[in-house]
């Protein structure tokens, strides 16, 4: 993709260091990195103090600074914390304490972070060890085994993670929400592709990357920890072969469509697994349709729509390699080429272009990359959420639909419908939502943690006639 990461050997080192934060203007990244464990937070902020310094580790609290511990939420800011006893080095797994010494938890401690611990368990009698990681990775897989359709023959690698030929990719692990924070781990096929986002599953990396070894026997395990959250938890970036050989090609099947990735060099892990059912939604619906799909990437919406017997699809991305992908996986299904148009185009201005043109579409599908990653910047997301979806709405004839993303940690279900209805106000028309949705089924949201519920969607209905 056009922000490339440098690639690193297995055996980089770990000493966590502070890179720079990068551009962080929505408009130039191309990035969609909607992880959980990407989100970041503006917490009151407050070092520590360091406590005793030959006590045994432990995180003491400041008093009453337990309540959403008690609640089950995995994060320790920093400013909760009223001490840190010992010497204790990040990634640590330590015993944290309330007010009054008792336990309430077992966290991965990370002294360059805003969030000072994750909660690996609740239980004090609890050893987090290789067997803690084992149990809670078996859980998670026979979690997907219970959710996605049911084993068959054919794709998929060879182990526990096992899919069906119509499935070959799923999210085998989603951080917090499968009680193991910092962690994702995607599957396309035969190979895992590993992305780490904090101190504490960085200790763990390698027996991470055995126990998935043994239970999902991939030809590959490929690591992807370069994910923007990293600098932010102190940790330098890294990529490359984990485990086996990274196959020439990469393929992964999603309701029967075959897509390559690049597992390298492409966005996130290589594909936008969340989106699955909402692609196959919009697949449904697509039939003797013109649609517009802004920020394509590898051409996901576009491919279902072509395939659901869309009259044309215009597809647009700011990224070359995005789309030079996304022309391929076309040729690799065999689907019109002749319905299919492609552009390299930064959407807010391509939008205007269209709209400037008089055109007009039946579906528009917009889903950007994530505009505030915090709440801090969820004004200037807002701004951008509301022109795109302005322009959207204009764009759209009678009757047509609009297919609404945000997978922004900062912008809240309830925030993103009311900009989308700033939108539609401000573009005369009146509109209903007739699907709200989210990401898949294999991208579980702990009920304790809220936060692993980034990704939100609104398929709206723009009216004929006037309803209001
Ligand atoms: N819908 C895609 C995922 C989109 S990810 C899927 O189903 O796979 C967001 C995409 O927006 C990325 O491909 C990125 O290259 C693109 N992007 C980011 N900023 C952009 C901009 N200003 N204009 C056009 N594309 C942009």
């Amino acid at each position: 993709m056009t922000d490339k990461k440098p690639n690193s050997s297995k055996r980089a080192p770990s000493t966590p260091h502070r890179a720079s934060q990068g551009n962080r203007d929505f408009r130039k990244r191309t990035r969609r990195e909607a992880q959980p464990s990407d989100i970041s937070v503006s917490a009151p902020h407050g070092k520590p103090i360091d406590g005793n310094a030959d006590a045994q580790p432990a995180i003491l609290l400041r008093e009453g600074r337990e309540k959403s511990l008690l609640r089950r939420h995995p994060w320790i800011f920093s400013g909760a914390v009223e001490r840190i006893d010992g010497a204790p080095a990040s990634g640590d797994t330590l015993p944290v304490r309330d007010s009054a010494g008792k336990f309430i938890a077992w966290a991965a401690y990370n002294a360059g972070s805003q969030i000072t611990a994750r909660v690996w368990s609740w239980r004090e009698e609890e050893t987090i060890d290789a067997d803690f990681f084992r149990r809670r990775i078996s859980a998670a897989l026979e979690a997907r085994r219970a959710l996605l359709p049911s084993p068959a023959s054919g794709g998929g690698a060879g182990g526990e993670g096992k899919l069906t030929a119509q499935n070959t990719g799923a999210r085998l692990i989603h951080a917090e929400s499968d009680g193991l924070p910092g962690l994702i781990v995607d599957q396309y096929g035969d190979v895992l592709v590993m992305q780490i986002g904090s101190a504490g599953a960085e200790r763990w990396r390698e027996t991470i990357a055995d126990i998935l070894q043994a239970l999902c026997k991939p030809t590959c395990i490929y690591e992807r920890s370069d994910s923007d959250s990293r600098t932010l938890e102190g940790l330098e970036l890294r990529c490359g072969v984990l485990r086996g050989n990274l196959p020439e090609a990469v393929e992964v099947v999603e309701h029967g469509l075959r897509f390559g990735v690049d597992v390298a060099e492409g966005q996130k892990t290589g594909f936008y697994l969340d989106q699955r059912d909402n692609r196959a939604l919009t697949g449904t619906l697509a039939g003797g349709k013109d649609v517009l799909n802004c920020f394509c990437y590898t051409g996901g919406f576009s491919l279902y729509a072509l395939r659901g017997g869309a009259k044309s699809v215009l597809s647009l991305d700011a990224s070359a390699d995005a789309l030079r992908i996304a022309e391929q996986n076309l040729t690799r299904n065999n689907l019109d080429a002749s319905r299919a148009e492609w552009q390299e185009a930064d959407v807010f201005v391509a939008l205007r272009k269209l709209r400037d043109q008089g055109r007009s579409f039946d579906m528009i599908i917009l889903d950007p990359p994530k505009f505030a990653p915090t709440a801090a910047f969820a004004e200037k997301a807002a701004r951008g959420y509301k022109d795109i979806n302005l322009l959207g709405f204009k764009l759209l004839r009678p009757g047509g639909l609009l297919f609404t993303y945000s997978c922004s940690g900062g912008i809240n279900e309830e925030l993103f419908q009311k900009i989308i209805a700033g939108a539609a106000l401000d573009a005369g028309v009146d509109a209903q939502i007739v699907h709200h949705l989210h990401a898949s089924a294999d991208h579980p949201v702990l009920l304790s943690f809220p936060e692993g519920a980034y990704l939100k969607g609104l398929v709206l209905r723009v009216a004929g006639t006037s309803l209001t």
